[in-house]
């Protein structure tokens, strides 16, 4: 989801002839999760000062006046992060203030109809330990497997896919295509 998601918020926020910094944009909304390899799941690269990077790179390269890469990718950057961190936080929880605090923030929302009639749940900490949400990198039989990729989030990849490579096409090769098709008629 977080893949597919990002591919649409760069293809609306970018123009066509962006498409290098589109395609190099694409890591930044994935790249959180590699702290299930490295450091603590949900800690490490989970939490608010990481959204912060992109923006402290940019400040660096504006004292050191160097302006080769324009400043709306560091925010988009810094937006993919966050994107990706507020996402988790609706989802099993985050451990936004990792590592000054060991709190585990889940937001969990609910609106709906009950038999009662319209309900909303909205519920906003739940206090737990670091390194107490256990995500599956190798399932063993006692702990539930967790799926990378569900029936729902693999269609919504794909448009999202589609979406990206109608966006950032190469303009030139398709303006190609189409000539060599309007020949053939
Ligand atoms: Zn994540």
């Amino acid at each position: 989801m977080h893949l597919a998601l990002t591919l649409f918020f760069i293809a609306a926020c970018l123009k066509a002839e962006d498409r290098k910094f589109a395609l190099a944009l694409i890591p930044l909304g994935i790249i959180c999760d590699l702290d299930s390899y490295i450091g603590v799941h949900r800690a490490t690269f989970h939490n608010l000062f990481v959204i912060f990077i992109p923006l402290i790179v940019m400040f660096i390269l504006w004292r050191l006046h160097v302006n080769a890469i324009k400043d709306k990718y560091f925010i988009l950057a810094s937006l993919l992060l966050a994107f990706h961190i507020f996402l988790d936080t609706f989802y099993n929880g985050v451990f936004l203030f990792y590592p000054f605090s060991d709190k585990s923030y889940d937001i969990e929302f609910w609106l709906g109809l009950k038999e009662t009639g319209l309900s909303a749940l909205f519920q906003w900490t739940v206090p737990g330990k670091v390194g107490e949400i256990n995500y599956v990198v190798t399932p063993t039989p006692s702990v539930p497997e967790i799926a990378i990729i569900s029936g729902i989030e693999f269609v919504v990849l794909i448009f999202a896919s589609i979406t990206f490579f109608l966006k950032f096409q190469d303009t030139y090769s398709s303006s190609f295509l189409y000539q060599k098709l309007r020949i053939r008629k």
